[in-house]
This record gives C-alpha cells, structure tokens and sequence, in this order.
C-alpha cells in the first residue's frame, strides 16, 4: 500500500470538508487505482514469523485479522475522522452497532448514565432496557431543560447520550451546555448525530467528547448499505473503544466500507442539495402542514440554539395530522414520496413513527415525547422540490388537511 496523501493529516487536515470527503483515507496499492481498493479479505499473511509477532504485539504496522483491522474499512475510518476533526474512527457493522458499543465500552455495573428521553428507538431500548439489566442506572430527562441535565448528573455519572435534532420530534439539545455540565462532573459525552451529518454540526468543537454515527443514513445515503462509525480521542480508543471492539466483533464488512466511501464521496454534493430541497419543501408546507417542525423554521420553538449550533436546517421534517387514520390516509395517497421509516436517502420518505421506528418505546413514554397517533415524518431526498411540494400537498389534502 502506497500511504499517499489520504493519510497525511498535515495535509488533510487542512483541506476543506469537500475535498476531505473525496479525497482523505484514501491509500493506493502499487496498480495506482484511482478508486478506493475493496479488499475482501478475512485474515492476512506475513513474511516471517517475526513480522506477525511484531504486529500483535503493536510494534510494527499492518493488518492482522479484519475483526480488528482492514485496509478498505481503515480508509472510511480516517476519511471520517478527518471530517469529524478526530483523532480517530472506528467503524461497526450498524449504527446501532457503533451507539451500543460507544456506551458499553466505557461503563461497568455501578455506573450512571443520563440521556435525553428523545432518542431513536432502539437508543432508548439499550436505556430502558439493556444497561440497566448489567447494574448501570439510567434516567432521561428532557434533553432541551439543561437544569434537568444538571439534575440528573451524579457522582457516579459516568456518560451523557443525546441525540440532536432528535428522531422523530426535532428537538434540539445544547450540546456546549451539557458537555460543560458532564466535564464538570468527569462524565464523558456521546452525541448521536445522525440528522445533523458531520457537515451541519460539529459536537466535538462545542465540547463533547464522542460522536456515534449510523452510516446507513446520509452518509450512504442512497439506500444500499448498513453502517455504524464511532469518532473519538485516541486515548478514548485506546483505553475503552479498541478493545471492547476487537473483543465483541460488531465489524464492518469491508464491501460496506467501500460503499460507505462511494457515499462519501458526493456527501456534501447530496447533503446541500438535500437541505435545499427541504428548505423549499417547507417553505410551501408552511401553515399548510398542521404543526410542523422544522430547525431551520423561524417559528421552530428553539430556532435561536438550532442556528447557533447547525450549519443549516437539515433534510428532515414532520408536522401532526391529529390521528392514526388520518396519519394513514395521507401515507397511502403518496405518489411519489415513499413510505419508509428509513431518512437520509436520495429519495424522499415518510413514515408513522408511533407504528414504525419508536413502536417499542411504552405508550406512555410516546406521549411525553411528542409521538402523538397523528405525527409523520418526512425525510426529503433529491428530486425535484417542486413534485415533492405537489405530492405532499396532494396527500395532505386526501387526509383532510
Ligand atoms: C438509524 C438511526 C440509528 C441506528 O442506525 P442503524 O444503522 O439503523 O443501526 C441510530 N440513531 C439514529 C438517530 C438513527 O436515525
């Protein structure tokens, strides 16, 4: 493998985050490709016995076993590095995949953690449910109150999660807020921030310490692979992340990292256009869709912080049709718009949260979060804004709305 400037960080640091996107983590192998190499293999051969001990025992440079390493995962792992402004990134095979092991790798029978109650399904099973069944309490709080934040932390506070804007409510959490609260009291920060994409918000310059990514949304983007990324310090990985990684196996498959590269490639491309569209979008939905949120409406209730901490709005949406059957009536009079409980696609999607992806979280813990009977949400995609406009406004009227 030729290390070229991929894996310089004295150069790719410097770049902006488009030409990172395209261009950092890329290694060439001694044929020149010019497109990232898929190296589709599960283990790797030495010269010598020496060469291997060496490498195990992390005195000399190479792969061992995909498990751990990958050449084809090792350049999606420095491409987001670099876009996050990381010291390190570690891939896994989900997003959910990178969000357990973000948590597990750092907590231990004893340990606190608080989150904020607005979190992807799933992120609120692992709170509910899983850490609380290995002895780490749990409380979640209103991750938009910063005095329930400050309520909540304890001595033994061990982790902040929270997930901003948040699936599938938008609400937003200040993220220099909290991380002040956490560091005071030695507890590390995790931010999910899947909706916001490395290039509209940037959790680590605002004082958190980790950042969990599901890859399967805009950073694929197009619908056709799983992935999780981890982003953090190298002591944080050193200490925590490699070895709970190494040692449980959530990797990801060196195809999906090649994938995962594609999509990076035309991320900002996608992203900018996406948020163009849902700018759009949402202008024409104005006082047409009942209760709609949007971060980068002016009458969005926490406008102000969405446009202190967000580059822009984001590509996702959703407003309250006040019942299941009305919910469901506007789904089903979709022409072009999908029905999928997926976001970030090149497509535009629309999904019923209550039935769909918080269908686990307790009745009434939906309630609390805003996951009323009647709430869609819509992830706008590439198309033109204007057959978007008309398709929802069509559906919306075959609600009654
Ligand atoms: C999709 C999603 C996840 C989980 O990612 P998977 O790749 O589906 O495992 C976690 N958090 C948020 C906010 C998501 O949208």
């Amino acid at each position: 493998m030729k290390n070229t400037t991929g894996f310089n960080r004295q150069i790719t640091q410097r770049w902006r985050p488009a030409t990172q996107a395209v261009r950092a983590g890329t290694w060439r192998s001694d044929f020149g490709e010019t497109s990232e190499a898929i190296f589709m293999t599960s283990g790797f051969a030495y010269d010598s016995a020496e060469e291997v001990a060496g490498r195990f025992e992390g005195v000399r440079p190479g792969f061992t076993y995909t498990r751990q390493g990958n050449p084809t995962v090792a350049m999606f792992e420095e491409r987001m590095a670099i876009l996050e402004g990381a010291d390190i990134a570690r891939a896994t095979a989900t997003g959910m995949a990178a969000m357990t092991a973000a948590l597990l790798c750092a907590l231990k029978a004893g340990d606190h953690v608080v989150a904020s109650r607005a979190l992807f399904g799933s992120c609120r099973w692992l709170m509910d449910t899983l850490l609380p069944r290995y002895g780490i309490a749990t409380t979640t709080v209103d991750g938009r109150d910063l005095d329930a934040w400050r309520a909540a932390i304890r001595p033994e506070t061990r982790m902040c999660f929270l997930e901003t804007p948040a699936n599938p409510t938008l609400d937003v959490v200040d993220i220099a807020g909290v991380s002040a609260l956490a560091k005071a009291a030695g507890a590390f920060v995790v931010v999910d921030n899947v909706f916001a994409t490395p290039l509209l918000q940037r959790p680590l310059e605002l004082g958190a310490d980790i950042v969990a990514y599901s890859a399967t949304k805009h950073i694929d983007g197009q619908g056709r692979a799983m992935g999780g990324v981890i982003c953090c310090s190298q002591q944080f990985h050193d200490e925590h992340l490699f070895p709970f990684l190494r040692h449980t196996g959530g990797a990801l498959s060196p195809f999906n990292a090649w994938v995962l590269l594609k999509g990076l490639e035309t991320l900002e491309l996608r992203l900018h256009r996406m948020c163009d569209n849902a700018d759009a979008v949402v202008a024409a939905l104005a006082g047409r869709a009942p209760g709609l949120r949007f971060p980068g409406l002016p009458d969005f209730p926490q406008y102000a912080l969405a446009k202190a901490q967000m580059a822009r709005g984001g590509t996702i949406f959703c407003f309250d049709l006040g019942s299941r059957d009305r919910a469901f009536a506007f789904l089903n009079a979709l022409e072009l718009v999908d029905i999928s409980n997926n976001i970030g696609d090149s497509r535009s999607l629309a999904t019923h949260p209550e039935t769909t992806t918080h269908k686990a979280v307790p009745p009434e813990l939906r309630a609390g979060l805003g996951i009323t009977p009647g709430l869609i949400r819509v992830s706008i995609g590439l198309e033109d804004p204007q057959d978007l406009t008309e398709d929802l406004d069509r559906a919306l009227r075959a609600a009654g709305a």
